[in-house]
């Protein structure tokens, strides 16, 4: 279905209200085809949004907008010791995650109540509580918008890294993703490393796929923002990853700085203690400000224009280095 001069706001967890001249509601394979074989698809600049909870739209978007809704949850293959479930590009990543609990697969209830869609979990490489999304993507089925050719991409193929893969980089805007393949555990062994997290999952009682599940859903409620109150798109920035000389440099500097280890070569600097040490934390200006309980959001307050949000991340990055010498990279997407 093929919509003229739509609205934004319902289409953007920050509740932009830009408006795109054309989307067109993708609900199978074959409409994509289909699309392909339209004058519309044509029509350029071309851009994916699923719930568009990592996107931060600048402008009226003068192209065409895909919105997938492929449904549809399945096991595909039953082994002796895990599953291959698929979902469609169109479900919603927490649905799947709650479908997986309930069936009693593991390996995902770590990252319940992540906002967003399948697709995405797959562009992205979603994260949270020590546990990354590409750990269980088995395999993504996608079709290239250049000659309509459906490519399945194993997990190596999708150059999975910290909030990126090959659909970000490489290929981006060049597939369509339609489903995703995970790979679940029939016998959980549980990820309680992170934080307190096993210490609110006891509160539950014994550690099952269902306690992680609500103690995770019950921190995230405290900690974040919902959207539908308080436009946001989670984390704005990553955690900058510095090699470990410069991280031994900051921390002798100053010694409660948060690092992790990222690899054996780098270490990654929790980007919200940087930004709460320059002052940030709650501050607002206007109509667009940092979260009062995590300073890695930035939130509207209701009559912000993408390009406020644009401003003040820029500001942020500015004193951040200014103090740190070092540049956050924005995790949310800029749509011009
Ligand atoms: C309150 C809040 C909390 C959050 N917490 C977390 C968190 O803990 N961990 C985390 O990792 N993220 C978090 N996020 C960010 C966000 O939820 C993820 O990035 C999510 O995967 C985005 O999904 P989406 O469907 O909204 O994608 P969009 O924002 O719509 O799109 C993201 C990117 O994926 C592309 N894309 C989307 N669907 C497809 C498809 N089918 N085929 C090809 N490309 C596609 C888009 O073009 C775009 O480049 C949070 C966001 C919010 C608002």
């Amino acid at each position: 279905m093929i919509i003229h001069n739509i609205s934004l706001k319902s289409y953007n967890t920050f509740g932009l209200d830009y408006r795109s001249d054309y989307l067109v509601r993708i609900k199978s394979e074959s409409e994509v085809l289909q699309f392909l074989d339209s004058d519309f698809s044509r029509i350029s600049p071309l851009l994916i949004v699923g719930a568009g909870s990592n996107l931060l739209f600048i402008n009226n978007y003068h192209g065409i907008i895909l919105k997938p809704e492929m449904s549809g949850i399945s096991v595909e293959e039953d082994l002796s010791d895990y599953v291959i479930a698929s979902a469609g590009a169109g479900v919603i990543w927490d649905d799947f995650v709650k479908w997986a609990v309930t069936n009693g697969f593991g390996g995902i209830e770590n990252l319940s109540w992540i906002p967003g869609t399948i697709g995405a979990s797959a562009v992205q490489n979603i994260g949270a509580y020590g546990e990354e999304v590409k750990d269980y993507i088995e395999k993504v089925r996608a079709i290239s918008l250049e000659n309509g050719m459906i490519k399945i991409f194993n997990n190596t193929e999708c150059q999975f890294g910290y909030r990126t893969s090959i659909f970000k980089n490489e290929l981006k805007g060049k597939f369509i993703i339609t489903k995703v393949f995970y790979r679940l555990q029939k016998n959980r062994k549980f990820n309680l490393s992170y934080g307190r997290l096993e210490e609110e999952v006891k509160k539950s009682g014994e550690i099952t796929l269902s306690n992680v599940r609500e103690a995770v859903i019950r921190v995230r409620k405290q900690k974040l923002p919902d959207p539908n109150y308080l436009g946001n798109a989670g984390s704005f920035f990553r955690n900058p990853v510095v090699d470990i000389k410069t991280s031994e440099i900051l921390k002798k500097e100053y010694p409660d700085v948060p690092v992790y280890r990222h690899d054996e070569k780098s270490m990654k600097v929790s980007a919200a203690w940087l930004i709460e040490q320059c002052g940030w934390k709650g501050k607002r200006i206007d109509n667009a400000g940092v979260y009062e309980k995590h300073s890695l959001i930035i939130v509207n307050y209701g009559n912000a224009t993408g390009k406020d949000i644009l401003e003040l991340s820029t500001i942020i990055q500015k004193s951040v280095f200014e103090k740190f010498g070092i540049m956050l990279e924005r995790e949310v997407e800029v749509i011009e």
